[in-house]
């Protein structure tokens, strides 16, 4: 039977796009490269049998042009969302197998793009290749199974370094440990203990009635990722505000929502945002989020019109504006959709 013919319900849809879990040597490095399926089911041989036993039923789709994930962008994001909407039906989870570089962006652009899910999508990949010695790829895609047939699970999660994350809250956090990903405003959705998947429940997305698909990607080019520096010029921020084109702006300000307070920026600030440019404010700390007001330097965001971002990551801001941008949405269901958690980006946790 072919996967076209054959019933593939109770099946995940492993969706390999590259990155260094599929990497073979080259003279000039790590380059992705393809032929997965049959290198995948060749390491999941070499599990032990109880483990293997243990594995959901899978097909895989292979990307015909797997990329470095530093190449991504919104419209590979775009597509991938798609495929898994055409085929949503048809399977019980999705895997994603995705470079790391990007993998936390691909995840929180997915997250908005596929809203509603009753399944798992499981953003995993690994930081060395399939067939290198001590590589992480097997027990990665080991779990990355494992949790994609956990029916608890209705959102888009990041499965690395035998850890669950929310996708949308996962950043990449180490350049080469196992662990990869950390989610600072969230804590773990699962982890695997004994190579088996445990998912603790209370803090999964819960179910919210049909699946609500928006796809697309969004326009990256339209959103400008801002980040403060000490001594920052008004003039060179203008440059880029003053461009017709940027039609949003996510803001990387100091502690818990700081801008500095100098009038000429402040002014280009209030210039774009008068305008109609759509400002985000997060914070540069990666735990906790900006609260606007706790200083009179913060207090600053509300009366230029910058919107709180609250504790979202930088990857879910950039993506949650460009996603929300490329709907048909008025000022002001934009505003208040940017200022709502739409799939669990947002918000402290609390037991
Ligand atoms: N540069 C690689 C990529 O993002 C890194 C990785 O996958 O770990 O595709």
């Amino acid at each position: 039977m072919n996967a076209a013919t054959q019933d593939t319900s109770s099946s995940i849809l492993v969706i390999y796009t590259g990155g260094t879990i599929g990497m073979r040597d080259s003279d000039r490095g790590l380059v992705a490269a393809g032929d997965f399926d049959s290198r995948m089911a060749a390491a999941l041989a070499s599990l032990p049998p109880d483990r293997r036993r243990r594995l959901p039923e899978y097909i895989v789709w292979e990307s015909p042009d797997p990329i470095d994930s530093s190449s991504a962008t919104p419209d590979d994001w775009a597509v991938l969302a798609a495929l898994i909407a055409d085929r949503y039906q048809d399977y019980a989870g999705f895997v994603v197998l995705h470079g790391t570089d990007t993998l936390a962006w691909c995840a929180s652009s997915l997250a908005f793009q596929l809203q509603g899910l009753s399944k798992p999508v499981i953003v995993s990949g690994a930081q060395k290749p399939l067939e290198s010695e001590n590589s992480d790829a097997l027990v990665n895609l080991e779990a990355a199974l494992a949790f994609a047939a956990q029916t608890a699970l209705r959102e888009v999660c990041v499965s690395f370094g035998g850890r669950l994350l929310r996708g949308c809250r996962a950043r990449k956090w180490y350049t080469a440990d196992a662990l990869g990903f950390e989610s600072p405003n969230w804590p773990l959705l699962g982890e695997m203990v004994d190579h088996s998947p445990i998912v603790y429940t209370p803090r999964c997305w819960p179910a919210r009635g049909a699946p609500r698909f928006e796809l697309a990607g969004g326009d990256a080019a339209v959103v400008i990722r801002l980040v403060l520096w000490p001594g920052i010029r008004a003039k060179d921020v203008a440059r880029w505000l003053d461009d017709d084109s940027q039609r949003g702006v996510v803001i990387e300000c100091w502690g818990s929502g700081n801008l500095p307070e100098d009038e000429a920026l402040l002014g280009v600030l209030a210039r774009a945002c008068a305008e109609g440019k759509v400002m985000v404010a997060v914070s540069q700390c990666p735990v906790g989020g900006v609260s606007p007001g706790t200083y009179a330097s913060g207090q600053t965001l509300n009366e230029i019109g910058i919107l709180s971002g609250d504790d979202m990551t930088p990857e879910a801001a950039h993506s949650k504006l460009a996603h929300l941008l490329a709907q048909d949405l008025s000022p002001g269901d934009l505003r208040q959709r940017l200022l709502t958690s739409l799939v669990g980006e947002s918000g402290a946790f609390t037991a």
